[in-house]
């Protein structure tokens, strides 16, 4: 007679040493790495986490220096204090010489990478990013991640001329269902053609989901990180949903930490040598988050670093954690001291992907 034990599912140490073997885990048992409670399994989870961050990624942590360039968007997604139908935000724009002169000061505090996001704002069209883009790579040498949302084929192609080489564009749920609710007039399905497009055009190609939806489960969890696997995604942003009052979704609960976290790290054991940040929604819940990030997966920070007066209004999500900064060398100094605590350095140069053509 075949024993109970037989027919259990395997342990969460079974599980992960299998994924260090290389054997691909099934949609169950990333579902089960998931539902994990107790917390000497979390703990085993987040070591996990961290050994196969340290094999495949090293010690560095990169940072991205972000500047939200304009608040504008012509989406009305449920869950974002951008969305258009936000009357009481006040909305703004950066001239590309105020956006010319962040560059300037991210490179000069040593970053290697500028993230220019936005809205999705037609205001800058090919023409207008594609020269900004030409024009901070020519003069100031950083490399660049575009984060302005949905645009065609030609507009992603040129951007990637201009000098563009990493794209972030994340699909927040793999359900189609979801998706088209918190998504009002999007579909999943072109979000998803998009990412294959930029991939087709050699960025480096950033996805990543939401924690918290309303309606959403382990199962579409599991999904998520199976999706972002499946579509060689290089970057993963994983942070918890938070409600805004100027939303449909303004009397939700936030998302979990600790759901993040596991996300986060059954995430970092699936598709191992992926970049991917300690997210400022993370720590907008819990100031230890953004530690406890790097110490179950993440390896990147993504400082904002957008002049304060725009910054502010910059509005998705409410108690959006600013950077602890009021000048690079206090970022400088705050980070490599946590960093420190943990075992970890700053990283030099662009942090590309180590799998990556770049
Ligand atoms: S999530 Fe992005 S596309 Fe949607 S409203 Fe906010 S900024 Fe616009």
């Amino acid at each position: 007679m075949t024993s109970t034990s037989e027919h259990r599912p395997s342990s969460v140490i079974e599980t992960i040493d299998r994924e260090e073997r290389g054997e691909r885990l099934s949609k169950e048992e990333i579902v089960r790495l998931l539902e994990i409670s107790s917390p000497a399994e979390t703990e085993r989870l987040y070591a996990a986490a961290d050994v196969v961050r340290k094999r495949c990624v090293g010690d560095d942590v990169f940072l991205r220096g972000i500047v939200e360039f304009s608040n504008h968007c012509r989406q009305n997604c449920l869950y974002c204090g951008l969305r258009r139908d936000n009357t009481a935000l006040v909305r703004y724009r950066m001239s590309d010489d105020e956006i010319l002169a962040s560059a300037y000061e991210i490179r000069k505090a040593g970053i290697g990478t500028i993230v220019l996001q936005s809205g999705e704002d037609p205001y800058y069209d090919r023409a207008r990013l594609c020269g900004l883009i030409a024009r901070i790579r020519e003069k100031i040498g950083l490399v660049i991640t575009l984060s302005v949302g949905e645009r065609n084929y030609e507009d992603y192609r040129a951007f990637r001329e201009a000098g563009a080489d990493r794209y972030l564009l994340k699909h927040e749920t793999s359900s189609q269902l979801l998706y088209e609710r918190i998504r009002p007039g999007c579909r999943l399905e072109e979000r998803l053609l998009c990412l294959t497009a930029l991939r087709e055009l050699n960025y480096e190609v950033g996805s990543g989901v939401m924690v918290g939806i309303p309606g959403q489960d382990i199962d579409v969890l599991a999904d998520d990180i199976i999706l972002l696997e499946e579509t060689g995604i290089d970057m993963l942003g994983i942070g918890p949903f938070i409600p805004h009052p100027q939303t449909p979704f303004r009397d939700l609960a936030c998302g979990s930490v600790e759901l993040t976290l596991k996300v986060l790290a059954v995430a970092r054991i699936v598709t191992r040598s992926t970049n991917i940040p300690a997210t400022t929604a993370l720590r907008t819940l819990d100031k230890d988050a953004r530690t406890m990030a790097l110490q179950a997966g993440a390896n990147v920070i993504m400082p904002d670093l957008t002049p304060l007066e725009y910054g502010l209004f910059y509005d998705i999500y409410p108690g959006r954690a600013k950077s602890e900064v009021t000048d690079m060398v206090t970022l400088f100094t705050i980070l490599r001291n946590d960093l420190q605590g943990i075992g970890r350095t700053i990283g030099s140069g662009a942090g590309h992907r180590r799998s990556s053509p770049h």
